[in-house]
């Protein structure tokens, strides 16, 4: 792993050359893949994420059916080509908890109810990782839920927020996730203003931490409208065809 550069933030400016509540540059497409229900890639600064959605489908085995609604299986996987130390391949404790708190972040928009003994099943492919890829994961699932025609109560939408050199920033870089002094991923039902997934690793103060959240609500409504546009293009460009 490279050594912490000397300053994260200078004269208010990140190593990126963003300000604080600034966000990466974001790309979302939907409907990427012909044999999934739904998909959709997403580039997110050094992030490159594709989700493929499957069902709703009679859930296997057929213990894990639940007779008054579906069940949602989530797996998020880094590839282990994703990062700069190759990663050994497979799940992990980091991924399993991942996968948890992601299906967990979504599951409050999901009407479930309409289809009993079912799986939703959201695989989640970290291609190229720079931080914030359980955020961009939970971005590019609730795309590809919606592609996918599964009724939905509204779209989650995910950003990390966090501190470096004393100061809270908006959707972190790795080195400001490996060095910095917080590193908080939050979703949200943007259009309700609703958490859904709320960690945090490291220390803010009580006012620091209204900011930083103040800061992720705004991250949120950015993301939130790419995500819709990405919905709308998909649509618009299967009429046409
Ligand atoms: N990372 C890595 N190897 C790993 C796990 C993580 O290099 O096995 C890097 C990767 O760039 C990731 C970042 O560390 O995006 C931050 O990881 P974290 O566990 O905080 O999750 P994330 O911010 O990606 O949701």
């Amino acid at each position: 792993m490279q050594n912490r550069p000397e300053k994260l933030i200078n004269d208010g400016v990140r190593l990126d050359g963003r300000g604080p509540d600034e966000i990466r540059p974001i790309k979302i497409e939907a409907g990427v893949l012909n044999r999934a229900d739904g998909s959709c890639y997403i580039e997110w600064g050094g992030n490159k994420v594709l989700a493929a959605v499957y069902g709703p489908r009679e859930a296997h085995p057929r213990h894990l059916q639940d007779s008054r609604k579906a069940i949602i299986k989530y797996r998020y996987n880094m590839a282990s080509f994703s990062v700069e130390d190759r990663k050994r391949p497979g799940p992990d404790r980091r991924s399993v908890e991942i996968s948890k708190v992601s299906r967990e972040a979504l599951a409050p928009v999901l009407m479930l109810e309409y289809f009993p003994r079912s799986s939703i099943d959201i695989f989640v492919e970290i291609l190229q990782a720079d931080a914030g890829t359980r955020t961009t994961g939970i971005t590019a699932a609730s795309v590809a839920l919606a592609d996918a025609g599964i009724p939905m109560k509204n779209l989650v939408s995910a950003i990390s927020v966090g501190k470096a050199d004393g100061e809270v920033i908006l959707d972190l870089i790795r080195e400001e996730d490996n060095y910095g002094e917080a590193d908080m991923p939050v979703a949200m039902i943007t259009e309700t203003g609703d958490i859904t997934l709320l960690q945090m690793d490291g220390n803010l103060t009580g006012e620091e931490f209204i900011k930083a959240l103040n800061f992720a609500k705004k991250g949120c409504e950015s993301v939130y409208k790419l995500q819709r546009r990405s919905l709308i293009e998909k649509y618009e460009k299967s009429c046409s065809d």
